[in-house]
């Protein structure tokens, strides 16, 4: 038997103005910005939570800010609004350090805004809440309605109600995959390679001693303090090099010296045998935390070579990953002083991508915009922070703008994208992917999505002046209204 015909069948049916597929980081914004612009809105989210990989892969949220020091100029908060509501929320509650800045600094960004990702799951559903968006949890987006371009509805699987038809009038893709894009019929690039990761969170370190460690073995790249279980001014953030600036800078050494590192009394004593080890992990030494005894995040990296259209692959990688947690949790028992008692305290439920699909908008950012710190007649946000710094940064006055265009999908009349699958561009999107413009994103989007649907026009005929002066009203930067001074 190759093929099963699944029997045509009646679905119930409900009618929203605005429906978000995904309640991960742009997703959430996008539902909050929808609802409150006075749009009937539905989030669809498969986890039993909010927040998506904002939570489960990353430690810093970049940016809010431009980067400043490494490029000796002064540095400026640029996305507020409603990503800053939430950080305002959760400092309230204990639940984000607020953003700080480095007494050493770390790598290139001189900026760390930590959240604990479970005060954010509870306070962002309770913003979703107040805001009157119905949440589907547990519920995945599985097919589009789609007639002449237009998509009249979507259908999903919730767990509870079984398979459901979804009508609106504007919808935004924001599940980091690009699933609905794809049902839609839209097109996209599939990158070659996924890179993946399963990143967990170590219990039972001792972090000063942790740290102690990295400085006496010249492998301490940037330190930031802060509050940790609501003492201030502890150790909140440790930049290490990666494993591959481990063994560059071995190599260097060697080169310089004529002797491998580890023999060098003065200089990186960690064990070589330890470094490969490490280095065939993929492994990373810097991490970030809020609370003592506990690392947020080990990140453990690998490439998917067909992520997307592999099951086989997948599961796979899952396994891999959580081979390779064990593995590196065993390192650090058996190296680091201060892991001794080291545990694995949670993983993700699932791999994160770092990459799905990329979308096909109307417009595609390059990174010759973001290297000229470009900016459009219709900029829905401004955004600062490149993941290459210091090799790249964003030029100009260190911002660059992401037009309306960059989220509308092409030849669909209303969807959007939104999240780390706007930018074909590598280098693009290794600054258009990071969470805070993710955040950016979403609030253009909910908003424009919601007044489109309140008028009975597509996104596109809607004014853009309308779009920003409700953004701007929303507490938006775009450039008119000075950003405070980090
Ligand atoms: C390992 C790793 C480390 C990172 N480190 C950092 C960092 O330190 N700082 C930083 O700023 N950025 C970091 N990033 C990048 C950043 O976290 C992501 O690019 C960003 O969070 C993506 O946001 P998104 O809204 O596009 O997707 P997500 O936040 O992943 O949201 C997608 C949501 O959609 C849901 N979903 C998916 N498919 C469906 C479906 N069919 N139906 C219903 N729901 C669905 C998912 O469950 C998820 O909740 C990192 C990424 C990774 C993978």
């Amino acid at each position: 038997m190759k093929t099963y015909t699944e029997p045509a069948r009646s679905i119930p049916a409900k009618c929203f103005d605005v429906v978000v597929a995904g309640g991960g980081t742009a997703g959430v914004v996008a539902a909050l910005a929808a609802a409150r612009t006075g749009a009937r809105t539905v989030l669809i989210e498969a986890k039993g939570y909010v927040g998506g990989t904002m939570l489960e892969g990353g430690t810093t949220l970049h940016s809010f800010f431009t980067l400043g020091k490494l490029f000796e100029r002064e540095s400026k908060q640029v996305v507020r609004g409603i990503a800053q509501e939430i950080i305002d929320r959760l400092v309230a509650v204990g639940g984000s350090t607020g953003h700080l800045t480095d007494a050493v600094n770390c790598d290139y960004d001189e900026h760390c805004t930590l959240i604990d990702v479970e005060k954010y799951k509870l306070v962002a559903a309770e913003m979703l809440e107040e805001a009157g968006v119905t949440v589907y949890f547990n519920t995945l987006v599985a097919d589009a309605d789609v007639t002449a371009g237009r998509l009249n509805g979507v259908v999903v699987q919730s767990r509870v109600e079984g398979r459901l038809y979804f009508k609106a009038a504007a919808f935004i893709d924001a599940t980091g995959w690009g699933d609905l894009s794809a049902y839609a019929g839209a097109q996209y690039i599939e990158p070659e390679e996924y890179s993946v990761a399963n990143s967990v969170g170590i219990g039972g370190i001792d972090v000063e001693r942790y740290t102690q460690y990295l400085r006496d073995n010249n492998v301490l790249s940037g330190v930031t303090y802060g509050p940790r279980d609501g003492r201030e001014g502890q150790i909140v953030r440790v930049g290490a090099p990666f494993h591959k600036v481990l063994s560059t800078l071995m190599a260097q050494h060697y080169k310089a010296t004529g002797k491998p590192a580890a023999q060098e009394a003065d200089s990186n004593r960690i064990p070589l045998d330890f470094q490969k080890k490490m280095a065939a992990l993929a492994m990373t030494l810097g991490f970030t935390t809020m609370h003592d005894n506990y690392f947020m995040y080990l990140k453990l990296n690998q490439v998917m070579k067909k992520g997307l259209t592999s099951q086989a692959e997948m599961t796979k990688a899952e396994l891999n990953l959580r081979r390779k947690q064990s593995e590196a949790l065993k390192l650090l028992r058996e190296y680091i002083p201060g892991c001794e008692n080291a545990f694995i305290a949670r993983s993700a439920p699932t791999l994160c991508t770092r990459r799905g699909r990329s979308v096909l908008c109307d417009y595609d950012i390059k990174n010759e915009d973001i290297l000229a710190g470009r900016h459009f007649e219709d900029d829905i946000a401004y955004f600062g922070f490149h993941d290459c710094a210091p090799k790249m940064h964003v030029g100009g006055d260190g911002t660059y703008g992401i037009p309306l265009r960059a989220i509308l999908v092409r030849d669909l009349d209303n969807l959007f994208a939104v999240g780390m699958m706007i930018s074909t561009d590598y280098y693009a999107y290794m600054s258009t992917r990071n969470t805070v413009s993710c955040m950016a994103q979403g609030q253009a989007a909910g908003t424009l999505a919601a007044l489109a649907a309140l008028s009975g026009v597509p996104p596109r005929q809607v004014p853009f002046k309308d779009l920003r002066d409700k953004l701007t009203q929303d507490g938006v930067y775009l450039g008119e209204n000075e950003p405070p001074r980090n």
